[in-house]
């Protein structure tokens, strides 16, 4: 009984239909031999994206500053997980956890930069408090920042590699979340374009994903604040109807989706640098300055 390009030795008889369509819905191979990490993995986004690598073939790497949470989500999801401890506002704990994955498995495919954190302040500019800006930034930037210059560090002379980072709806659009994860979330855009325009040098490929919102731990946490005495299914039902697609909910299986596509040969040339180099050569003959603007490094 073969599934995608994987044997499984169970037979045919001993699953029900119902059995079988499950595997066939959730087991591929499209990361088979792949090699990922994943920060803030031990929940939400992360742990879905880490299962779904896994059913398709790839050995994770769970890193989250949970300890506790990321060992058991490794048991969890069984032999090809494993968990390191990682803080991603050190970029001590980042440098270690890539090594350990090459050390581990011998290559790294894939990097998922996907850790965050939402900011607890005052929804106005005036009331900003800067230090928490500052936290906010070391982890939902700083924390890309640092997977991206170690990731490349061990891709590079491997000539290949797919990097991932987790941006959102609030950087693409103002408005819809407080200035500082908002702010957070934009610059994580800005921050893949500009590795993109050296990366691709490399043949690494750089996207963001930019998730609608979905009731997960913090954002849960986060809205408790807002509607105190509101049980979290309310909190996730009022998540759920700002959506705007009829029909549907965003879940964190809709992100695993994107992020494996991402990271498969089947977006072998997806990459954000393309649109600016197709850009820059419809322009180039009529305007110099954008040519000189948007030079790559
Ligand atoms: P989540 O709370 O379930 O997961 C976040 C994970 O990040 C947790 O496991 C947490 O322990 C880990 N983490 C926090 N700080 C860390 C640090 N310093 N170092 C390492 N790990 C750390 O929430 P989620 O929704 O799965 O969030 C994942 C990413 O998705 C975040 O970057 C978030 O900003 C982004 N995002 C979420 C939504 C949403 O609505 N849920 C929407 C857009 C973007």
């Amino acid at each position: 009984f073969k599934i995608g390009l994987r044997s499984i030795c169970i037979s045919r008889a001993s699953l029900s239909k119902s059995s079988i369509r499950n595997f066939s819905a959730h087991i591929g191979s499209k990361l088979e031999g792949k090699v990922a990490l994943i920060t803030g993995a031990a929940s939400g986004i992360g742990k879905e994206t880490a299962k779904k690598f896994i059913n398709n073939g790839a050995k994770v790497v769970i890193a989250d500053i949970q300890t506790q949470l990321g060992q058991e989500t490794a048991t969890e999801l069984g032999a090809h997980a494993c968990f390191i401890s990682c803080d991603v506002s050190k970029e001590s704990d980042i440098a270690h956890a890539v090594d350990y994955a090459v050390s581990k498995y011998g290559q790294l495919d894939i990097m998922f930069n996907n850790a965050g954190i939402a900011c607890h302040t005052p929804p106005t500019i005036v009331d900003l408090d800067l230090a928490a800006f500052d936290r906010v930034m070391s982890i939902n930037v700083r924390g890309v920042v640092a997977g991206i210059k170690h990731a490349s560090r061990v891709m590079i002379p491997q000539g290949r590699g797919s990097i991932l980072c987790t941006s959102s709806i609030t950087g693409v659009l103002g408005g819809l979340a407080q200035h500082t994860y908002s702010i957070s979330k934009s610059t994580v855009i800005g921050v893949m374009k500009s590795a993109a325009a050296e990366l691709c040098r490399y043949g690494i490929r750089i996207n963001c994903i930019s998730p609608f919102a979905i009731p997960t731990q913090f954002v849960i946490d986060e809205m408790r604040e807002y509607f105190p005495g509101v049980e979290d299914q309310g909190l996730a039902k009022m998540i759920h109807d700002n959506g705007v697609l009829a029909g549907a909910i965003c879940e964190p299986q809709d992100i695993a989706n994107a992020a494996l596509y991402l990271s498969s040969d089947d977006a072998k040339y997806k990459h954000p640098h393309w649109s600016l180099a197709a850009i820059k050569s419809a322009l180039i003959t009529t305007s110099t300055t954008l040519d000189r603007a948007e030079r790559p490094l």
